[in-house]
């Protein structure tokens, strides 16, 4: 075990929201009034969606490339990821001008790998697992010096997804439940911290699909755990938490309340109702999220939701696949 490593604070999200505001912008949180109806109360969709690149990432990955000195951005960043994170790298790097390499396993969807060398980065595919592609990764940090920018346990990343937390306090009235798409955790963790240090009875409900919840599972067995990748619509969730994991798996321990599970059918489901309902198109790591509030495992009462409605990367025939197997209720 290693060392843990001291908290990210909420001084370290405010100075994340400085540096980063100038790459950033800010995204908008709108009323989605049929679940609201469904719910009866305020829920609030985020959308990250809103970003470049389609997806929450930039927020970390920015703060963390900027927070680096002139001579780590001359000898280049890597990166392993299921795609957004490596697309979020990449198009950070190209705005700045630092050369980017993405290692990604060959499980990745199409779609993404098309965006990330239109991005510009160089790709390396290694193995059919995030683990491997994260191998491959540290041998360019030791050999060639480049900086890994790790996708979710680094502090800069956190205190940079933890932006979105601030902007959900300024801009929802009478919050009181945030739900939280959860993988590695760097997410949650950030804005987990930045709502419950300014209002400890926010609660946070983090959501993962059934297969491979790395880490619920960790929570469960008290420490990180392996688990092997199953296929799913989630895939942006899919990928370890790392064994020597030093800051979400405790940050998740001490900012998520609670834990949900989605299976399969309700992740489709969930991306049907929101292209049937609002015309909008989430992959599905981030209908994990509406799929917690449609099956009514948000249980309180009060106040509003917010929702992150983290990325919309997926791949049009995957959107299909789902459309085709929808049954509108
Ligand atoms: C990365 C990602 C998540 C999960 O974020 P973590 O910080 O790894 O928990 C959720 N949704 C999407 C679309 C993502 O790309």
């Amino acid at each position: 075990m290693k060392e843990i490593k001291s908290q990210v604070t909420i001084q370290n999200v405010w100075g994340a929201r400085k540096r980063i505001s100038s790459l950033i912008g800010r995204t908008p949180a709108v009323e989605s009034f049929i679940l609201s109806e469904k719910l009866g109360r305020p829920v609030y969709l985020k959308l990250e969606t809103v970003h470049d690149t389609g997806a929450f990432k930039v927020r970390g990955a920015a703060n963390k490339i900027l927070s680096l000195s002139e001579e780590e951005r001359k000898l280049g960043v890597a990166t392993y990821s299921t795609g957004n994170h490596g697309m979020a790298v990449a198009y950070v790097a190209k705005k700045l001008g630092i050369q980017a390499t993405v290692c990604i396993s060959n499980r990745v969807p199409k779609a993404k790998v098309d965006s990330l060398k239109r991005l510009g980065a160089a790709i390396e595919f290694c193995g059919e697992s995030q683990d491997e592609a994260g191998e491959r990764c540290l041998m360019l940090e030791n050999d060639h010096g480049l900086t890994v920018i790790e996708p979710f346990d680094d502090p800069e990343v956190i205190a940079g997804q933890g932006t979105i937390g601030l902007e959900l306090l300024e801009d929802i009235p009478h919050l009181k439940d945030v739900v939280v798409p959860l993988s590695g955790g760097g997410l949650l963790s950030g804005i987990g911290m930045a709502v419950k240090t300014n209002d400890p009875s926010i609660r946070v409900t983090g959501v993962s699909m059934v297969e491979s919840a790395v880490m619920h599972e960790s929570l469960r067995a008290g420490r990180p755990v392996k688990m092997p990748e199953k296929d799913t619509l989630a895939d942006s969730l899919l990928g370890g938490i790392g064994l020597d994991n030093r800051y979400t798996f405790g940050m998740v321990q001490k900012y998520m309340d609670r834990g949900v599970l989605i299976p399969e059918e309700e992740i489709a489901h969930s991306m049907a109702f929101m292209m049937d309902h609002h015309r909008m198109i989430m992959e599905g790591a981030a209908a994990t999220g509406i799929a917690a509030l449609l099956g009514n495992h948000i249980e309180y009462k009060d106040g509003a939701v917010a929702v992150i409605i983290t990325g919309h990367n997926v791949d049009l025939s995957v959107v299909q696949h789902v459309l085709n197997g929808y049954h509108p209720e």
